[in-house]
């Protein structure tokens, strides 16, 4: 067994010091940074490239704006407005934080090419730095675990493509941005945010840095306790509460169209014969079972000069029974039940007798619900 390394996180916001500029590396992290390279030692450094700018979170007090429907961030759209992706509630941007009533009401999420800039700045002398990305051809990435993996190459920043098993050990990792990730607007984020840290916290040989405005957060908090169990138990309670899987099985019918107002109204028209469809369809004890969000607009909105909206069906088992032992190398996903001659039959039976053209998508267990 590995020894657990050190984990200390640092909320940026803490030490806020009125003149000093933003920066995506805080000083205590860029002194630990230094320290481990004078002892010849190395260090990874992770940035999260998913979900760049898409809420918003208060940089003075760590909130986020939810929809109060959902529960989840919403996302934050030109003009000025933020989004529920699920269900399309939508308000204003607002000016000034809800909670704290601050200023600093901003998008979230900073790039490699920042931290590394910072780095260089900072560190002195600079050792062999390089940055990894998921982008890169096969080979190329291994030639740079390699390096760092013998040694030579000493400071690795990388996104998601630091998680690969090649990446074998660093006597430090600090974790520079992960908050945008946690704030994706899907119901799983947080399981997955998780999943990301266990393997960073194996990765660490010595010391595992964490920089999080919302250290409060159950994931970091768990992580600290290593209480894997109990961020999973707790992570189903609000998913039985808020009607996600393991409890439903979910449908996601997306529909493009390449203009915004008349792709709308017909996705809001597709919406209303689910609904007359169920209620004529479905026994009227089972009605309860399909519950249908949307449409909103998908979490890339416009892409090609194409619209995509998302209506999502949560389809709650009726008869099957979701399992109990929750194996915290595998998640919460695996719970879910293999639905019954029945709950398949009444499900294909809604689905088949609406008519979807082209341009409608549907996808049954969905990897996500963006
Ligand atoms: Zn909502
Ligand atoms: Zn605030």
């Amino acid at each position: 067994m590995p020894i657990s390394p050190v984990i200390k996180i640092i909320n940026p916001k803490e030490k806020k010091e009125k003149k000093r500029p933003f920066q995506a590396m805080s000083p205590e992290s860029l002194d630990e940074l230094q320290d481990t390279l004078k002892e010849g030692k190395k260090a990874a450094i992770f940035i999260n490239r998913r979900g760049l700018a898409t809420s918003v979170i208060c940089q003075d007090c760590g909130f986020v704006p939810k929809c109060p429907y959902c529960d989840i961030p919403l996302g934050f759209h030109l003009p000025a407005k933020l989004v529920c992706h699920h269900c399309g509630y939508q308000i204003p941007m607002p000016n000034t934080c809800p909670s704290c009533h601050g200023y600093r009401l901003k998008p979230l999420g900073i790039g490699m090419e920042r931290i590394s800039e910072e780095i260089k700045k900072f560190i002195n002398p600079l050792p062999q730095l390089n940055l990894i990305e998921g982008e890169m051809p096969d080979n190329e990435e291994l030639k740079i675990f390699d390096k760092f993996n013998k040694g030579e190459i000493k400071i690795l920043i990388g996104t998601e493509a630091l998680l690969r098993p090649q990446l074998e050990q660093a006597d430090l990792v600090i974790v520079a941005s992960i908050d945008p990730l946690l704030f994706l607007p899907d119901y799983n984020s947080e399981e997955k945010i998780f999943f990301y840290l266990l393997r960073l916290r194996r990765i660490a040989k010595e010391k595992l840095i964490i920089q999080t405005l919302i250290p409060e957060n159950k994931v970091f908090q768990y992580l600290i306790k290593h209480q894997e169990k109990k961020f999973f138990e707790e992570e189903l309670k609000w998913r039985k509460s808020y009607l996600w899987p393991p409890f439903v099985q979910l449908i996601k019918l997306t529909f493009s169209h390449s203009d915004e107002n008349k792709g709308n109204e017909m996705a809001t028209i597709m919406r209303s014969k689910l609904d007359e469809t169920i209620s004529k369809i479905v026994p009227q004890d089972l009605q309860k079972n399909f519950n249908i969000l949307g449409p909103a607009p998908a979490f890339t909105f416009k892409e090609k000069g194409v619209y995509k909206w998302n209506i999502l069906i949560k389809y709650k088992y009726f008869e099957s029974k979701i399992q109990k032992n929750i194996d915290p190398l595998l998640g919460l996903n695996l719970l879910s039940p293999l639905p019954t001659k029945n709950e398949l039959n009444l499900r294909n039976k809604v689905l088949k007798s609406i008519s979807f053209r082209n341009n409608w998508r549907i996808d049954i267990d969905p990897k996500d619900t963006l």
